[in-house]
């Protein structure tokens, strides 16, 4: 797919002092993108609708200081960030509620600093292997072509004894990851999708055969691999799609002998996401009744819907027998 070009900049001046804030800025402005230097980023296009529009084409690019890294259970030890937020639309987005009314993308520069930080954990953690996630709260892959931070961080786990680097997306642009020297401690990992839910939902992300391109090179160029099948839903012809979906995976890899890994999330959400969502995509064809779901507590501390008891077993019994019929070579992490 095409490579997400801002509508409009902000430099905040505290990248100046980095050196790849050069390489940036000429290349926005070859590309004529609009600069604004200033760290407050103004959004203001008259409606809700229209700001999230407006956030999802503007970036900030400014550093990251946090010192104090948080849990990432059950995908890796710890996460951290390259950036936040992303130009996708995807309608179900679990960042719906935590981005504000305005998610414009960050980009952050400061990537030996972040490094420092990553460092620190692995050596208070020495000599366990320590693991981390970077698309917590981004999809890296989508504004690499903006910072360059994720190949310098594969480049650092690919040097790391004891640090593992866990990353995940919907975008297919990987090709300036093929060469680089990451002695397979960063796990890439898609998120895929019935053709239902990805036609429907996932907005501005690479379409599936985009994304099974991007896996075989990744595959080939020797990365552990590793999908997530998120957010998983019931319709008509659910178990048709899902099956389909395995069978097309399992053909892309028939020659990838190494683990694969599997995560299995199915359809939740909040309240509160509820509303932004009906807002946003006024007409969203997404299942948001929640007479018939489950409300359940979630660890962030807010109560979410997701499917009943029976239907959520159906759920995880069905993949996961797709995924063991099909897979030798698979593990399936978890199911929630
Ligand atoms: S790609 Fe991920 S982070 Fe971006 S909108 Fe979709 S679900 Fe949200």
């Amino acid at each position: 797919m095409k490579l997400f070009i801002p509508d409009i900049a902000y430099i905040d001046p505290k990248i100046l002092k980095y050196e790849s804030s050069k390489k940036i800025i000429n290349y926005l402005e070859k590309l004529n993108v609009p600069i604004v230097n200033s760290k407050k980023v103004v959004i203001d296009s008259g409606s809700p609708e229209k700001n999230y529009a407006t956030a999802k084409k503007t970036v900030l690019f400014t550093t990251n200081g946090q010192k104090k890294l948080v849990s990432c259970k059950p995908s890796a030890d710890y996460q951290f960030s390259l950036s936040s937020s992303c130009p996708a639309n995807c309608e179900y987005c679990y960042l719906q509620t935590t981005q504000g009314e305005k998610p414009f993308m960050k980009i952050f520069l400061n990537i030996e600093e972040i490094l420092e930080v990553i460092q620190s954990y692995i050596d208070d953690n020495y000599p366990k292997i320590t693991a981390f996630e970077c698309s917590s709260i981004t999809d890296p892959i989508a504004l690499e072509h903006l910072s360059g931070n994720l190949k310098r961080c594969i480049e650092f786990f690919g040097k790391s004894s004891k640090g593992r680097l866990r990353l995940v997306t919907k975008f297919d642009d990987v090709d300036p990851f093929l060469k680089l020297n990451h002695n397979k401690h960063t796990k890439f990992r898609f998120t895929v999708n019935s053709r239902y839910v990805i036609n429907n939902f996932e907005h501005n992300t690479a379409d599936f055969h985009e994304r099974l391109l991007a896996i075989k090179k990744i595959a080939a160029a020797g990365y552990p691999i590793g999908f997530l099948i998120a957010p998983i839903m019931i319709y008509d012809n659910w178990k048709e799609e899902y099956k389909e979906l395995i069978d097309t995976l399992k053909i892309a890899l028939e020659d990838y002998n190494d683990e694969i890994s599997f995560e299995l999330i199915q359809h939740r959400f909040t309240k509160a996401a509820k509303e932004l969502i009906i807002q946003r995509f006024k007409n969203t064809k997404l299942d948001l009744n929640e007479e018939m779901r489950l409300l359940k507590w979630g660890p962030y501390g807010k109560f979410k819907y997701v499917y009943k008891k029976n239907e959520s077993e159906e759920i995880r019994n069905y993949i996961s027998n797709l995924i063991n019929n099909n897979f030798d070579n698979a593990i399936i992490d978890y199911f929630t």
